[in-house]
């Protein structure tokens, strides 16, 4: 049997903090049909980061320069800092057959929904405000202020979190990897993106039946 397939977009969003990142490098590491959309930002990178793996560090200039010339599928200024997922990331990969994976804001994720409405979109959420200051703090990346910006932020982009296709409470990484392997293992499967080609030949190898 022959088959053709068409790239997933899975956007993954969620409020600050709740895990995406740890998830999406999971997905990566264990489904190599996942290739990770590189973004745009013009915030400095952090000391673990390596530019064009992580992000693409660029200044202000060059990112109103992206802008103008339409570059990017979706940009957003989140927590003073402008990110944007470059069109170019998204559509070569697909149309090389990769499944493409977004971590983006609820900002970004609302636009790409409206403009992709194929994507398969995932909301992630922390098991309580608690928790989420505490994942915050343990992260040990912004200091106290900004953690309460996004501990405020959190709380609207949580309200909008019935325009996702699914939800996912983030209790502990090996229940939350459990359920993003089901969602991914039958999206594939949708018939919007998976095209088996019965052949005849396969056919008359069979008695009647
Ligand atoms: P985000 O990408 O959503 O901002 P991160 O993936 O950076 O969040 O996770 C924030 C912090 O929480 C990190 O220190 C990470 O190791 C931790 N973390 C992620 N998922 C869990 C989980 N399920 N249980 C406990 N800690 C987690
Ligand atoms: P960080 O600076 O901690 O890596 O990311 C801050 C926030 O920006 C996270 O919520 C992350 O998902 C989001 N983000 C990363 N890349 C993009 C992007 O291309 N577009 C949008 N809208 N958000 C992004």
């Amino acid at each position: 049997m022959r088959e053709t397939k068409k790239g997933m977009l899975l956007v993954i969003s969620g409020p600050s903090g709740t895990g995406k990142g740890t998830l999406v490098d999971r997905l990566l590491k264990e489904d190599p049909s996942f290739v990770f959309s590189v973004s745009c930002t013009t915030r400095a990178p952090r000391s673990n980061e390596i530019p064009d793996v992580h992000y693409h560090f660029i200044t202000e200039d060059a990112f109103e320069k992206k802008v103008q010339e339409d570059a990017f599928l979706e940009h957003a200024t989140v927590h003073d800092h402008r990110y944007g997922t470059l069109r170019s990331e998204v559509y070569e990969k697909m149309d090389q057959g990769l499944n493409v994976v977004l971590d983006i804001d609820p900002q970004g994720a609302r636009h790409v929904m409206e403009r992709e409405p194929s994507c398969v979109s995932v909301f992630v959420l922390p098991p309580s405000y608690e928790e989420l200051y505490r994942r915050l703090h343990t992260r040990n990346t912004e200091k106290e202020e900004e953690i309460a910006k996004r501990m405020r932020n959190a709380r609207g982009e949580i309200a909008q979190k019935h325009l996702y296709q699914y939800l996912l409470v983030n209790d502990t990484v090996e229940a939350s990897m459990e359920i993003l392997r089901a969602i991914t293992r039958a999206e594939k499967q949708r018939a919007i993106r998976y095209f088996p080609e019965i052949s005849e030949e396969e056919e008359t190898n069979h008695v009647d039946c």
